[in-house]
């Protein structure tokens, strides 16, 4: 049994108690989807805040692992994040302020999207090794992942350079129109957890 997360939005009274928590638009107003705030990855949110969280569930729950659907941060390659974190990690990383809009002729967005894609990569490296460490070498922390390469690469998802906690499982998310990709995982012999919809649409997870 896996530990399902969806972690990277939060609740009004959250934000309003952990504002440099939150990602912020260059007007400096927070992200939001609907009613909730986005949490920034350079944040303690991820940092500090979210490992708290998955040694709480593995003391009182057990789990064998987890699996988050929205692990990568909930912000895309078209939306930049301008709170401090940011501003200065971006800066001792780059020496560069961080871009100003998207621009793939610009070096400096182009630096700005490897060095998010190196920042999900060190989350999931941290996030297992919590994991491991409280829940045992088996409880692995794995980030679920959508089987179009577009949808991937939108979101910092690196399928170029797993990370090192990945060596022998695989998470991923499939519904009724990814049956195919499944099909081919489960040829190449990889363990696996993947997600699919029955056909009333309910949420179903499993691992093999
Ligand atoms: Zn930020």
């Amino acid at each position: 049994m896996l530990a399902r997360m969806d972690s990277s939005r939060v609740a009004e009274d959250f934000y309003r108690a952990h504002p440099d928590w939150m990602a912020l638009q260059q007007s400096g107003e927070p992200y939001q989807v609907a009613e909730r705030y986005i949490t920034c990855v350079n944040s303690a949110y991820y940092d500090e805040y979210l490992p708290n969280i998955f040694q709480e569930i593995i003391e009182r729950s057990h789990p064998e692992g987890f699996g988050d659907n929205s692990w990568s941060g909930g912000l895309n390659r078209n939306q930049i994040c301008y709170c401090d974190n940011c501003a200065r990690k971006f800066r001792e990383r780059t020496g560069q302020s961080l871009p100003k809009q998207k621009d793939w002729n610009d070096s400096v967005y182009r630096k700005w999207i490897e060095w998010n894609y190196a920042r999900r990569m060190e989350l999931w490296d941290n996030n297992t090794r919590v994991t491991q460490e409280s829940g045992g070498p088996h409880c692995l922390w794995l980030g679920m992942n959508s089987g179009s390469v577009t949808y991937q690469s939108l979101v910092f998802r690196d399928f170029h350079t797993p990370p090192s906690s990945l060596r022998n499982a695989l998470s991923l998310e499939v519904d009724q129109h990814w049956a195919r990709h499944w099909q081919l995982i489960k040829v190449m012999g990889l363990p696996c957890g993947y997600t699919y919809y029955d056909r009333s649409y309910r949420r179903i997870t499993k691992v093999i």
